[in-house]
């Protein structure tokens, strides 16, 4: 019962997020106006705006101007949901468990606006990081303790930044925005020195498997740009989640 309570949490939550993905990059407050549709930006009933279930019901579509509705609401709903549910699972009701939800809605909304416009706005970073140093007294991982904490971020943030440096200087262009460093300063925060280590590693081979996967079936070229944020975020949430 607890479990279905969380999971539904999580979907809101989510539906949350593509509020703030949507408006917070254009500068556009996320509380007002109210939900409208994109295209005839007649306001959204609150019937036909619960996560996943009004996608269903309305079949992807606007009830009014019939517009396709971009799959990444539902997605995103779902995948906030599942992080709430199998962090409960994981952690129980416990500060850790705390941790996780914020961490999981903030690297989503930070992963997605990565993913629609190549940035990731400093307020989430910096929001992450302060949330991260604040939140080490409670944070088993770096064992309840400041300076692990402020140590991860230190950590996380120079070595993303000398692996930026070292990679322009070879391709002579920027390989990594310094949003990517910021974020990974933020992750370590949370995970401590060894851990935002690991969780680099496993942003490169994700990151690098899904660069490759997307060559070969022809979708982007050598020298396209793939976003890293989202594999850093991934590479933070299972650190976190998994602690080793
Ligand atoms: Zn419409």
């Amino acid at each position: 019962m607890v479990e279905i309570f969380i999971f539904i949490l999580g979907l809101f939550f989510g539906s949350f997020s593509n509020v703030v993905i949507r408006r917070m990059p254009y500068g556009n407050s996320i509380v007002k106006p109210a939900s409208h549709c994109p295209k005839c930006l007649i306001p959204i009933k609150c019937i036909d705006n619960l996560p996943i279930l009004s996608f269903i019901f309305l079949g992807g579509k606007c009830r009014n101007c019939k517009t396709k509705i971009s799959f990444e609401y539902p997605i995103v709903e779902l995948l906030t949901g599942l992080l709430f549910l199998s962090g409960y699972l994981n952690f129980g009701i416990s500060f850790n468990f705390l941790i996780f939800l914020i961490l999981s809605v903030l690297l989503i909304i930070i992963s997605f606006i990565d993913l629609h416009l190549r940035i990731i706005p400093d307020i989430l970073t910096i929001s992450l990081l302060i949330f991260g140093l604040a939140s080490s007294f409670f944070n088993p991982i770096v064992s309840l303790n400041f300076l692990n904490s402020l140590k991860g971020a230190l950590f996380g943030g120079t070595f993303l930044f000398l692996v930026a440096w070292i990679g322009e200087k070879i391709y002579k262009k920027e390989v990594m925005g310094g949003g990517d460093i910021k974020l990974l300063a933020a992750g370590g925060s949370f995970l401590g020195c060894h851990n935002v280590f690991l969780a680099i590693l496993i942003a490169c081979f994700i990151g690098g498997l899904t660069g490759l996967f997307l060559i070969l079936i022809g979708n982007k070229k050598k020298s396209d740009f793939i976003p890293f944020g989202p594999f850093i975020s991934l590479g933070i949430i299972i650190l976190f989640y998994f602690n080793p």
